[in-house]
């Protein structure tokens, strides 16, 4: 059976698989299953099941390379599905894995071209035959790394993948990455510092994100108000500062913005072409700008590049960063290109509030399947019984800041929905953080995805998104001092 007939029948979730194609469908999937296990598994033993290729040998169709400081993928896509074997060496750090029984071909030959100078773990990439039938890769490492080397099956457009994660082996913490030092002023580091900026009557912004020692102390005698982490709890706001005036204490607001798809997943993609990852980036830097100039509100991305992360880590970066509200930046897609209009979601841990919701969800959540995780995770967040209660006090405060938004997009666009729907998205799970996901236009209607391209218009979808939050903080206070400034 041909791949592109497999990949639509798959994709086309609305329209009923005929019979005789599905029977197809599962034959193929349980051969390639088989084939996968027989391989990867102990051996090659068993008896291979048909090929689905005419080719005997497995060949590399594609390589991708996504480097970002989070961590660096290498792709090797193929037609079928191969074994390997890896392993770590030191002195120097390199990294090789050995790929049997293909051949090296122009494609793997482009391998070490993809490499960019400043990819923060690799250095350089050797490709070659190691001997017969066996294909060699060599990376020499910039860091110390601990790598996740695993295949996937295919799915949407992709053949079988060997992926090569490599993960710095040592973590950076989120709370401390926040301190960003190209961002600090000196001058708030020492109290000394600090008096000066509180006596700049002028200074009517934030003094910075950044906590410093002082702010952290007057946010401990604040303590039972907020138990926010030190970085993310206050700063001296210094809008009303005055000679004889004690500094205003404020709360610093965390909005984790969350670009939706990334990397290996594009995401919807447009007649034009248009890919959703790359308008949601757009969008969700510009958001984060705007964000970041209001005083007391700071912007965070889960991704600040063309990369994937799944879904339940984007939900990890948000509670790593004790963010307060989450709010996750996407494109819409429908089979109709009439389809169109913004929308807005919120978790719905029953059923969903319509049975377009539930498609979408199921949609969003196949991000995991098609970006490609090493062995997927149980839902951390799915069986949480015992925080029913804070999930539904969560709830309510999504549905709020979901209406503050939707209505503000009304402003700019028709409403696909006129009203906050419901259904199982697991980018929004986070148990304890109020969570939005934003379909800003349908990229599949061609008018909607000529606008999302336009630098204007995503500007004044950022804006909109930023005058719901807005509304949203100015009717539900986060806990601890807030004040927010004005709305305008
Ligand atoms: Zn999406």
């Amino acid at each position: 059976m041909p791949k592109k007939q497999l990949i639509d029948s798959r994709l086309t979730a609305t329209a009923p698989i005929p019979a005789a194609p599905r029977r197809e469908l599962l034959k193929f999937a349980a051969a390639s299953l088989m084939l996968w296990v027989t391989k990867v598994g102990a051996g090659n033993t068993a008896e291979d099941p048909p090929r689905t290729s005419k080719s005997p040998i497995p060949s590399i169709l594609a390589v991708r390379v996504w480097p970002a400081a989070d961590y660096t993928r290498v792709t090797l896509e193929l037609d079928q599905p191969i074994t390997f074997s890896s392993q770590l060496i030191k002195n120097p750090e390199r990294l090789v894995v050995d790929i049997e029984g293909i051949e090296f071909n122009a494609v793997l030959q482009s391998l070490p071209s993809k490499i960019l100078a400043d990819d923060p773990y690799i250095k350089l990439i050797r490709a070659g035959r190691n001997r017969p039938g066996v294909v060699r890769l060599v990376i020499d490492l910039k860091a110390d790394i601990k790598p996740q080397i695993f295949t996937l099956l295919p799915v949407a457009n992709y053949g079988y993948r060997l992926v090569l994660d490599l993960y710095p082996a040592q973590p950076v913490d989120p709370l401390m990455a926040l301190l960003d030092p190209s961002e600090a002023n000196p001058a708030q580091l020492s109290p000394l510092g600090q008096a000066a900026a509180n006596t700049a009557p002028d200074d009517a912004t934030k003094v910075g994100a950044n906590a410093t020692t002082e702010a952290n102390k007057e946010t401990t005698k604040e303590a039972p108000a907020t138990n926010k982490a030190p970085t993310n709890a206050s700063r001296v706001a210094t809008k009303n500062a005055d000679k004889n005036d004690p500094p205003e204490i404020a709360r610093l607001v965390t909005i984790m913005l969350d670009p939706g798809h990334g990397g290996e997943d594009p995401g919807a993609v447009g007649r034009g072409g248009s890919y959703e990852k790359h308008v949601t980036l757009s969008v969700a830097r510009r958001l984060k700008e705007k964000i970041d100039a209001v005083p007391n509100m700071r912007a965070v991305l889960t991704r600040d590049g063309d990369f994937f992360i799944p879904l339940n880590q984007r939900v990890q970066k948000a509670r790593g960063i004790r963010a307060d509200l989450f709010v996750s930046v996407h494109a819409d897609a429908f089979i109709k290109p009439t389809a169109r209009g913004s929308s807005v979601f919120v978790l719905s841990e029953g059923g969903a509030s319509s049975s377009a919701a539930r498609w979408l969800a199921k949609k969003e959540n196949e991000a995991d399947l098609i970006g490609g995780v090493n062995l997927p995770t149980k839902d951390p967040y799915l069986a949480r019984t015992l925080l029913d209660l804070s999930q539904t006090a969560t709830n309510n405060d999504s549905i709020r800041l979901g209406q503050a938004v939707l209505g503000e997009l009304g402003r700019i666009n028709t409403l696909h929905k006129g009203q906050v729907e419901q259904a199982g998205f697991a980018v929004l799970k986070a148990p304890d953080i109020p969570s939005i996901l934003i379909e800003t236009a349908f990229i599949s209607n061609p008018e909607e995805e000529k606008r999302l391209n336009d630098e204007a218009y995503q500007d004044q979808l950022a804006m909109a998104i930023l005058q719901g939050l807005k509304r949203y903080f100015a009717k539900n206070p986060p806990p601890g001092k807030f004040k927010l400034t004005r709305l305008d």
